[in-house]
């Protein structure tokens, strides 16, 4: 008895210290994504935010030497504004967002937020300043209540209610068996994509951030889905400045500004509807989205008589 006893505390040890460091697991992918190499400059003091205008002047970035991604990208979202970035898979895209979250550092050329590079800023005060609607979220092993309030450990009950509201999610969460002490995660109530990234936009509703980046699920979501994710983005959204890393098409059309990239170069840049007229690789994209989207539906339809 003994001898099976030693093996099974030390692996209960073992399964304590992993669910401890587990616990945030958004930190653990922060470190584990980044350059090692990135610290703070001696003394550097926090981001000072004003309107959170962000901007991109001359960016190149390789993450192998022989190999570079963007070309010289420049860009500005004015404060409380919206851009888009969308583009084929590989442009660069997600690149943008990593290094705005400064987990890599710009090989030349520079990123500012209200005028001072983020470089020469603490990492923590940059992170705090920008809320992340990531493509995937992980969900903790704990309740929905839980899962929101991660956004903002303080907030009050009232408050993580009306965040759920906010981001569309309270309607699903209503509907589960014990509403917002329902437990979720591996071991508990499994979400969809889209109710996870309904969670991610409630967390970053509590969290208020002046910079919002919002990184789209590559998956398709059916098109009721996606109306919803759209109105709770553009809810959280408003008044903040936002960068849009748009994987599809049909959530970039209110944008300020969208920004084709192909290839880590700017290709085209403009309104929905000033692309569109343009019929250059935006308004093709459309094309072929739409293409993509009949030839669902067809096979929707087909399966449905069959
Ligand atoms: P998608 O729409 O498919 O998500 P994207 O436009 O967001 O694509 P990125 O993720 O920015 O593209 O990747 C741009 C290029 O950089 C790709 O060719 C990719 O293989 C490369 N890349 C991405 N991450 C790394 C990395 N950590 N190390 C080396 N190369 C990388």
């Amino acid at each position: 008895m003994i001898q099976l006893y030693q093996p099974l505390n030390f692996l209960g040890m073992i399964y304590r210290e992993i669910k401890q460091s587990l616990i945030d697991i958004e930190a653990m992918f922060t470190i584990l994504a980044r350059d090692p190499e990135i610290r703070d400059a001696p003394d550097a003091p926090a981001l000072a935010i004003s309107g959170g205008a962000v901007r991109f002047e001359d960016v190149h970035f390789s993450y192998d030497p022989d190999r570079e991604i963007l070309k010289g990208i420049s860009f500005e979202v004015p404060a409380g504004r919206t851009v888009a970035i969308v583009g084929p898979s590989g442009a660069g895209k997600s690149t943008i967002s990593r290094l705005l979250f400064r987990f890599y550092d710009v090989s030349s050329g520079r990123i500012s937020i209200d005028g001072q590079d983020i470089r020469d800023v603490t990492q923590e005060s940059l992170r705090a300043a920008i809320g992340m609607v990531p493509q995937d979220t992980v969900l903790f092993n704990d309740t929905l209540a839980y899962n929101i309030r991660y956004g903002r450990h303080g907030a009050s009950d009232a408050e993580v209610i009306e965040a759920a509201h906010l981001a569309q999610i309270d309607g699903f969460i209503q509907h589960t068996p014990k509403g917002f002490d329902t437990e979720v995660g591996e071991r508990g109530l499994k979400l969809s994509g889209g109710e996870k990234q309904r969670v991610a936009i409630a967390r970053t509703i509590l969290k208020a951030p002046p910079i919002l980046l919002l990184d789209e699920a590559t998956s398709a979501l059916d098109s009721h889905t996606e109306r919803e994710i759209q109105d709770a983005l553009d809810r959280v959204s408003r008044g903040r400045t936002t960068l849009v890393i748009a994987h599809r098409l049909s959530t970039v059309i209110g944008a300020d500004e969208i920004i084709v990239l192909a290839a880590g170069r700017i290709a085209e840049r403009g309104t929905h509807g000033e692309l569109m007229k343009k019929r250059g690789l935006y308004h093709s994209m459309w094309e072929r989205q739409r293409e993509a989207e009949r030839a669902r539906e067809t096979l929707r339809a087909s399966g449905d008589e069959g």
